[in-house]
């Protein structure tokens, strides 16, 4: 996979598009788009190539997402969860959890997702209310966590959960098969992301052996800011960045094509205009930022992380600001759901508060930039 942008785009028309109303409408998992996901080889990206993978890092991740999420935010989103997942396992799993994890991805269409958010202590994601109890090998966890997305069709979870070192914490993954691990499996009823089966996971009493922990006993938190966050926080900034410019595109060409009975079309008029050139600034400025940071980030530059936070924080206030935007332009359209903005602006608002929320992010960039610890 060489230009991954320009393929992810090409794949999320023939395979994307055409479940896209159905999946917010229906409130349904693109499942058809997941299969073929795993079929061109999309699930693999991150998978280094002595695991049969393409080996790719975080630039491909961000111009994945951004390509799927041009044409679906949903699914771009699931994407994200699954690419972030493996990221840490090529990071820090053992060889053994690897090659089992990594060949049935391969072989057998599956993919990741991670459940960390509880319900206690929300946007905090790292800080667990789980608990977990050492027997010799095994470990037996209990505890909840409150929005998972891909629910149940993914088939690897990552969980956070305490370590035996007091104040640490341990990164999992639990087996969708693991006895005692289940899904409220509500309908997901989101405002927007309509497709992403989010949904609590309940653990109870599941026991699973050492072999299932990512790196050392400990090494959770580590893992969580060197490589979960940034993995994240990228994608989460294409994912955005990808729903501002689908909004620019709708707004764009509704406006060329929307005639007045005098023949004139509404992209005619000034102010019309002066909206289409905002949404364009703003979601063509997300989408720069969202690859400049992932440059930054996949070459280890100082200020990496200033610029991951920057991007992820803009993309989202941006994807609303064009929303906004793109909205009055539809006009009676739009709000009537003939455009598909009204979806997109839904959308969009997963951006501000998914955990680390646009509030905290700020706080983060803040101190990133101060040369104060974070979180
Ligand atoms: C579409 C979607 C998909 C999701 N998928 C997943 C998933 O797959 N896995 C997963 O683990 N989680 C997932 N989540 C959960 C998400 O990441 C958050 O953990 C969750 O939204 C937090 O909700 P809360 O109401 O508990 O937030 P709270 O912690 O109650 O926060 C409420 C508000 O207060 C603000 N706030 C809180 N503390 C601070 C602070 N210190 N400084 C500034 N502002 C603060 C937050 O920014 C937020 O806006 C998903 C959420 C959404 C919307």
């Amino acid at each position: 996979m060489k230009h991954v942008y320009q393929e992810g785009k090409d794949f999320a028309k023939a395979h994307i598009l055409p479940y896209t109303d159905r999946t917010d409408k229906e409130s349904r998992f693109p499942e058809e788009s997941f299969e073929k996901l795993a079929e061109q080889g999309f699930l693999k990206l991150l998978i280094p190539e002595e695991y049969g993978g393409y080996g790719k890092g975080l630039e491909e991740h961000a111009e994945a997402c951004l390509a799927f999420a041009e044409i679906c935010s949903t699914t771009a989103l699931c994407y994200m969860m699954h690419n972030v997942a493996v990221m840490c396992l090529v990071t820090h799993g053992s060889d053994e959890l690897k090659r089992r994890i990594f060949a049935d991805i391969i072989e057998n269409r599956t993919f990741m997702a991670l459940a960390y958010s509880e319900f206690g202590t929300g946007t905090h994601f790292y800080i667990t209310e789980m608990t977990a109890e050492v027997n010799g090998d095994n470990t037996t966890f209990n505890g909840r966590k409150s929005m998972v997305t891909s629910a149940s069709y993914a088939s690897y979870y990552l969980v956070l959960a305490p370590s035996v070192e007091e104040g640490k914490i341990n990164n999992w993954v639990f087996p969708l098969d693991s006895e005692g691990l289940s899904f409220e499996l509500t309908e997901w009823n989101g405002l927007g992301m309509r497709g992403n089966s989010s949904c609590p996971m309940h653990v109870n009493d599941v026991t699973l052996d050492s072999s299932c922990r990512i790196g050392a006993e400990g090494s959770g938190q580590e893992q969580v800011f060197n490589v979960v966050a940034p993995f994240f926080i990228t994608g989460l900034g294409a994912v955005y960045s990808g729903t501002a410019m689908h909004m620019f595109e709708v707004a764009s060409s509704h406006a060329v094509d929307r005639k007045y009975p005098d023949g004139s079309s509404l992209s005619a008029i000034e102010t019309v205009q002066v909206h289409i050139g905002n949404i364009y600034k703003n979601a063509s400025a997300a989408r720069a930022i969202t690859l400049e940071a992932a440059r930054a980030g996949a070459n280890g530059e100082a200020d990496a992380l200033a610029r991951i936070l920057s991007a992820r924080i803009f993309a989202s206030e941006a994807a609303i600001e064009c929303g906004r935007l793109a909205m009055r332009v539809g006009g009676g359209k739009a709000y009537n759901k003939a455009l598909p903005l009204e979806r997109l602006v839904r959308d969009a608002y997963a951006g501000q508060i998914m955990a680390p929320s646009a509030d905290v992010l700020s706080v983060w960039l803040g101190k990133a930039l101060t040369g104060q610890m974070i979180p």
